[in-house]
């Protein structure tokens, strides 16, 4: 039996499945739940029975706490007399929006965690008690990771901590998908849709607008669907960052602890390749066997030069 996998699930599906069918879910409703072909989800679970532990790749436990983690915002309530007006002053603002729900996940953990607002607390726009739960989450991160998850997520989130008067968030590092898929690859759309699709992965089914609204007057039908899709989007964002991983140009590091390990994914299979000049210095550069990322050793390869080019 081949000890590589060599389906089409992505990491991101592989956890989830692993996770739903030790759970007790059986392979066709975990491949429904996943919307994903049942044949391939049969084939990953078929070729995970047949490997042997030893055969997984050697990744490190320590290092930063990494949360994927993403929220849905309910919009604002407003009057208006045009419908093709450009700007809403904050007079014509009926209620302000307010965080509907949020999923998240430890990397590469299969467990996802969420929170929805009660039909109530919907009603009312109240998401003390949610953003309180996501606060405590967030708190125990040193890295997070999304899409638009700087100027989105943990914006929005920080937002609902002060109004909220609930206790500050420590300095978390971000790793943004939509910032990094713009900076590194100019792909014609940077939005997690169009994303998904281009990669092959499972791209989260859309709720609607009426659903949006009815869960937004607290329909308790509607706030499911919304649960389930935020859950979707969680997974969603971890798949789309383990595929973009490799190409990323600048990523900060993942692994804690000394010794000679890929800073990313903690892997020991390092194979040197080349230098690495700066300005001035010259490090070892290697690969990663298991993530493909490239790494440069902290110290200096060879002497300074004494000049540096101008
Ligand atoms: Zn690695």
């Amino acid at each position: 039996m081949s000890s590589m996998y060599r389906g089409k699930l992505s990491t991101g599906q592989q956890v989830l499945v692993k996770s739903l069918v030790a759970k007790g879910m059986s392979v066709r409703a975990a491949a429904k739940y996943m919307n994903a072909p049942y044949g391939q989800v049969r084939g990953y679970i078929e070729w995970l029975n047949s490997t042997t532990p030893q055969e997984t790749p050697e990744v490190a436990a320590d290092g930063p706490r990494v949360l994927i983690f993403d929220i849905e915002y309910g919009a604002m309530e407003l009057f208006g007399w045009d419908p093709s007006v450009d700007y809403i002053g904050h007079y014509m603002v009926n209620r302000l929006g307010y965080i509907l729900a949020w999923s998240a996940k430890w990397y590469r953990e299969p467990e996802i965690f969420s929170g929805i607002v009660t039909s109530v607390e919907s009603e009312d726009r109240d998401d003390k008690r949610i953003v309180e739960d996501l606060a405590k989450l967030l708190r125990t991160a040193d890295i997070v990771i999304g899409h638009n998850v700087v100027k989105h997520d943990l914006k929005k989130t920080r937002g609902r901590i002060l109004l909220h008067g609930l206790e500050t968030l420590p300095p978390i590092r971000a790793i943004d998908t939509l910032t990094v898929a713009r900076r590194d690859f100019g792909f014609d759309y940077n939005g997690m849709e169009p994303l998904l699709k281009l990669a092959g992965l499972n791209v989260p089914k859309k709720i609607g607008m009426d659903n949006w609204i009815k869960a937004m007057q607290g329909d308790s039908v509607a706030l499911g669907l919304l649960n389930k899709y935020s859950i979707e989007d969680a997974q969603a964002s971890e798949d789309l960052f383990e595929w973009m991983k490799p190409y990323v140009q600048r990523l900060i590091r993942m692994v804690d602890g000394p010794g000679w390990k890929c800073p990313i994914c903690g892997s020991i299979d390092l194979v040197k390749r080349g230098e690495q000049k700066t300005q001035v210095s010259t490090f070892q550069r290697s690969q990663c066997s298991n993530c493909e990322r490239y790494s440069r050793t902290k110290s200096l390869k060879t002497t300074r030069l004494e000049l540096q080019p101008l």
